[in-house]
């Protein structure tokens, strides 16, 4: 007799209601490429504001790289938020 392994969670687990969220990576401005060298550094300057997408920031990042594609430079800028109810400091 043939039995099937099981698979996956457990019967009788909850199944994580999990919102999908859309992440767009940087893009090459000459090739419209994703490819990217990994960021080595990261330039973090802290301040207040709103991101393009209309939502507050708390830092931006300014993390330089290179496209893998066709070997454009560029800085990508990423706008970080951390909430004060987050942070117990
Ligand atoms: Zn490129």
């Amino acid at each position: 007799m043939e039995q099937k392994q099981k698979t996956g969670r457990p019967a009788g687990s909850k199944t994580a209601d999990r919102e999908v969220v859309t992440f767009v990576s940087s893009r090459c401005r000459a090739c419209d490429s994703t490819e990217r060298t990994h960021y080595k550094e990261k330039n973090r300057v802290e301040g207040y504001g709103v991101a393009p997408d209309g939502k507050p920031y708390t830092a931006v990042n300014l993390r330089p790289t290179k496209c893998q594609t066709c070997g454009q430079c560029r800085i990508d800028r990423e706008y970080e938020y951390v909430p004060e109810t987050a942070n117990p400091n």
